[in-house]
C-alpha cells in the first residue's frame, strides 16, 4: 500500500509537470496568421518565404507577446472563415474593415490606410473611375471576396452597367488584363503599384482618380476579447514608437 501510494505520487507529480509545461507552451505558444500572399508589398513571396508589411507587423506583435508567428497562405475569401472558426488566430492581408466583416470577425485598431484604384492598359477608353459607370459595359477584374470585388458587384454589375470577373490571385487578374480578357482591375493602390511595376513591359497604368479609401486592420475571432486586447496593446505600442510607420516606409516609398 505504501509502495503503491509512492508510485501514485510520482505519477501525479509527472502529470503536473507535463500539465505545466503544456500550459507554458500555450502562453508562449504560437500565433497563427492567415494571409493571401499575392498582395505586395503587404504579403508576397521572396523565394519560399512570405515577406512584407503585414508579416513584419505580425512578427513584431508576436515578439511582444512572446509567441512564435506561424503564417499560412490561403485564398483571400478563406481568411475570415478560418479566423471565425478559430483555425487561425489572426488574419492579416491588407484587410479592410467593413460593416459586413464586422458581423463575422472582430478587428484590431487600424494600422494602415488602403486606397482602391483602377488599373487599365495604356490607351484604354477608361480614363477615370466615372467611366466605369458609363455605357461602356466594361468587364472588371477583381480578387474574389475583396472590397474591390464587392464594389464592382454592387455598384456596376448589379446595376447592369458591366460584368465582374473574379480571380483567386491578384496575379491572375493582372494576366487577364494583359491578355485583354478584362478591361480593368479594381485593387488596393500599393499592390496595384507593385504589380504594375513587376509587369513593366505590359503597359499597365493606374488611373489618378480613387475608387474608395479604407482602413486596414487585423481580423480576429469574434468575442475573443483577450486576444483582441493583447493584439491592440502590442499594436498601439508599435504605432506609438514609430515601428509601424518604419515598416510601411520600408516598403512604400512614395
Ligand atoms: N483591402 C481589400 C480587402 O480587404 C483587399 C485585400 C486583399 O486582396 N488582400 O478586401
Amino acid at each position: 500500500m505504501k509502495k503503491f501510494s509512492k508510485v501514485l505520487v510520482v505519477i501525479m507529480a509527472l502529470v503536473m509537470v507535463l500539465a505545466f509545461s503544456a500550459c507554458g507552451e500555450k502562453t508562449g505558444g504560437t500565433l497563427s496568421m492567415a494571409t493571401e500572399a499575392t498582395f505586395p508589398p503587404y504579403e508576397y513571396y521572396d523565394g519560399d518565404a512570405i515577406v512584407g508589411i503585414d508579416v513584419e507587423i505580425a512578427q513584431a506583435i508576436a515578439d511582444k507577446l512572446g509567441m512564435k508567428l506561424e503564417i499560412t497562405d490561403i485564398a483571400f475569401d478563406s481568411i475570415i472563415p478560418g479566423v471565425q472558426s478559430g483555425k487561425y488566430d489572426i488574419g492579416l492581408a491588407g484587410m479592410t474593415v467593413t460593416d459586413e466583416r464586422l458581423l463575422e470577425v472582430d478587428f484590431s485598431n487600424s494600422y494602415a490606410t488602403g486606397v482602391q484604384v483602377v488599373i487599365v492598359k495604356e490607351g484604354s477608353p477608361i480614363t477615370s473611375v466615372d467611366d466605369l459607370f458609363g455605357d461602356g459595359n466594361y468587364t472588371i477584374g477583381t480578387q474574389t471576396g475583396t472590397t474591390g470585388f464587392l464594389y464592382a458587384t454592387w455598384d456596376i454589375a448589379d446595376e447592369g452597367l458591366g460584368t465582374v470577373n473574379s480571380y483567386a490571385k491578384t496575379t491572375d487578374a493582372i494576366e487577364a488584363l494583359k491578355t485583354d480578357k478584362i478591361d480593368c482591375i479594381i485593387l488596393d493602390s500599393a499592390p496595384a503599384q507593385a504589380l504594375v511595376e513587376a509587369n513593366a513591359d505590359a503597359g499597365l497604368i493606374i488611373l489618378d482618380t480613387e475608387y474608395a479609401v479604407e482602413d486596414y486592420a487585423i481580423a480576429m475571432q469574434k468575442g475573443n476579447t483577450e486576444l483582441q486586447e493583447k493584439v491592440n496593446k502590442a499594436l498601439d505600442e508599435l504605432i506609438a514608437d514609430g515601428t509601424v510607420q518604419k515598416i510601411l516606409d520600408k516598403y512604400i516609398t512614395d
